[in-house]
Parts: C-alpha cells; sequence; structure tokens
C-alpha cells in the first residue's frame, strides 16, 4: 500500500468527466488499497479516483457513525450513478481534500439512490439520506467532473478562485 498524493484545484483532471471501469483488475485492487489508506491519513469522507490522478470512475468512503462498530464502514464503488433523488436539501460546511482550506453551504438532494458495483464486480443499490447522500452526491459529482464549488454561488467560487490565483502567485 501507498499514499497517493491528492490533486487539487486548479487541476485540469478535476474538471473533467471520468471513463468506466471495464474490468476489475489487478491494478484497480491495488488502487482501492492505496486511496483507502489516503483517504484515512488525509483524513476525508470520500474519495474519488481523479482526486488522486486517476480519471476512472471509482471511489471509497466511509461513512461509519457508530466508531465502535468492528473494523471500518469502508465501501468501494465501480461506475455509480444517481438513479432516483428526492427533495433538498443544503450541505453545512462542505468540503473536499481536492479544495483545501474551504468551505461552503451547498445545495444538493436530501436522498438519493445510487447504483454501481462493488469491488467484487457485484451491483449495489444504496438508498441514501443525511451525510452518506451528501457525500455520495459530493463524490459522484467528481467522476462527471465537478467540484462543489461549481453548484456554489458564483460571488462565492470567484472568492476562492481569486485566493488561489493569489496564492499560486506567491509561490512563483
Ligand atoms: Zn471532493
Amino acid at each position: 500500500m501507498a499514499l497517493l498524493d491528492i490533486v487539487t484545484y486548479p487541476a485540469p483532471i478535476l474538471g473533467k468527466p471520468c471513463k468506466l471501469i471495464e474490468n476489475i483488475d489487478e491494478d484497480l485492487v491495488c488502487l482501492v488499497e492505496d486511496m483507502t489508506e489516503t483517504l484515512y491519513d488525509a483524513p476525508g469522507l470520500g474519495l474519488a479516483a481523479v482526486q488522486v490522478g486517476v480519471d476512472k470512475a471509482m471511489l471509497v468512503y466511509d461513512v461509519a457513525e457508530d466508531e465502535d462498530s468492528e473494523g471500518t464502514g469502508l465501501k468501494v464503488l465501480i461506475n455509480p450513478k444517481i438513479v432516483h433523488t428526492e427533495g433538498k436539501v443544503t450541505s453545512e460546511n462542505e468540503g473536499c481534500l481536492s479544495v483545501p482550506e474551504f468551505r461552503a453551504d451547498v445545495p444538493r438532494f436530501a436522498c438519493v439512490t445510487v447504483e454501481g458495483v462493488d469491488q467484487d464486480g457485484k451491483p449495489v443499490k444504496i438508498d441514501a439520506e443525511g451525510l452518506l447522500s451528501i457525500v455520495l452526491q459530493h463524490e459522484i459529482d467528481h467522476l462527471d467532473g465537478k467540484l462543489f464549488i461549481d453548484r456554489i454561488s458564483s460571488l462565492k467560487r470567484s472568492m476562492y478562485k481569486r485566493r488561489v490565483a493569489k496564492a499560486m502567485k506567491a509561490e512563483g
């Protein structure tokens, strides 16, 4: 296993849709392991492959609310799709490992149903609400080349972009 570097905005790869995964090979299993380690090290609730520079439709997440449960609540989702949505909600203080030092309230669906396959290639269907619903929408956005800052007001977005531009200039 290895820790992977997390790609941050404005890296162009974060703005591109990912490719569907056709077979689950050894490389992919390896990537899942490395992404898991990277997720827990960060730490974060979810991580999409594109955030470590791999433009494949895969993500890992762990929204285990019961800390006493044995092991971890790690889940792997390959080629996930939101097939149903319900209601509207605003996430509070949403953040992203690829958008460091910035948080915002983001308009989201209250509930989503997600279909995909797990690391064994078995079909999975998840009915999510609350935090899990937000995390899944956030991570699936990554697979579509979208960041949470694309879903906030243009004023707030330009504030963040200016900050990044300034920091990059300062770094030379
Ligand atoms: Zn993110």
